[in-house]
């Protein structure tokens, strides 16, 4: 489903030189759930937003379903995200003017679909919220509102789902949901995802961890 051929993202800021992510190969299997671990600043998001194209390499390639991406214009990228990619953030990022209903449906809208609603309130009802449709972001707890915003990534049926961090701004008990969710509805849906997180509690529900450490990979395994 993806592959990374010596992937590096290197920032430069004014004289110093942040190697993110240092040479990365790598193969995510279709239906594969893939935690990425590692502390704080061992280049997590880069790669993560590498994948789905929210940032470029400066070296090697990155291949989904077999296609490579190097030299995707900014436009092709993003009609690549609508067709085959969804995403979810630590920071659910929802439109905080528009209902939960409204959310989900936006990507349906912006790729042309002339009548999603039923496709809506199926996702919504698939996370739980069927009768939370007409309530605005702020009217939601935290753990609902990253619902709202699972049920967005999937509306499009993607064939991958990034995940950032999805459960660092919940509590242990709905961050545990939360993850549970995403493996049951990308088991369903046949989706494969590549999770990043810091929490060993996450990790857990994956089927292959990688470990990351100063931008590259520093062990692969089992979740413990
Ligand atoms: P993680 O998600 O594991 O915490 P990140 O991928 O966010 O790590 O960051 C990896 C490194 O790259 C950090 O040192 C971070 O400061 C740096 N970094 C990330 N994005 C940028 C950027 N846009 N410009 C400069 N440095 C960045
Ligand atoms: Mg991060």
């Amino acid at each position: 489903m993806v592959r990374l051929e010596g992937v590096s993202r290197v920032y430069q800021r004014g004289a110093s030189t942040i190697r993110a992510v240092q040479g990365i190969s790598l193969e995510v299997a279709r239906g594969e759930f893939l935690a990425i671990m590692g502390p704080s600043g061992s280049g997590k998001s880069t790669l993560l937003n590498l994948i789905g194209g929210l940032d470029r390499p400066t070296d090697g390639d990155i291949l989904i379903e077999g296609r490579s991406t190097r030299g995707l214009t900014e436009a092709e990228w993003t009609t690549l995200r609508r067709e085959r990619i969804g995403v979810v953030f630590q920071f659910f990022n929802l439109l905080p003017g528009l209902t939960a209903r409204e959310n989900v449906a936006l990507p349906l809208l912006l790729r042309g679909d002339a009548d999603p609603g039923a496709r809506v309130e199926d996702c919504l009802a698939a996370v739980g919220l069927a009768h939370r449709g007409e309530h605005r972001p702020s009217e939601l707890s935290g753990g609902e509102q990253q619902r709202v915003a699972l049920a967005r990534a999937l509306a499009h049926r993607p064939a991958l789902l990034l995940a950032d961090e999805p459960t660092g701004n919940l509590d242990s008990t709905v961050g545990r949901e939360i993850v549970q969710l995403i493996k049951a509805l990308a088991r369903q849906g046949g989706q494969t995802v590549v999770l990043a997180t810091h929490s060993r509690d996450a990790a857990a529900a994956a089927d292959r961890v990688l470990i990351m450490r100063d931008g590259a990979v520093q062990k692969e395994g089992l979740p413990s």
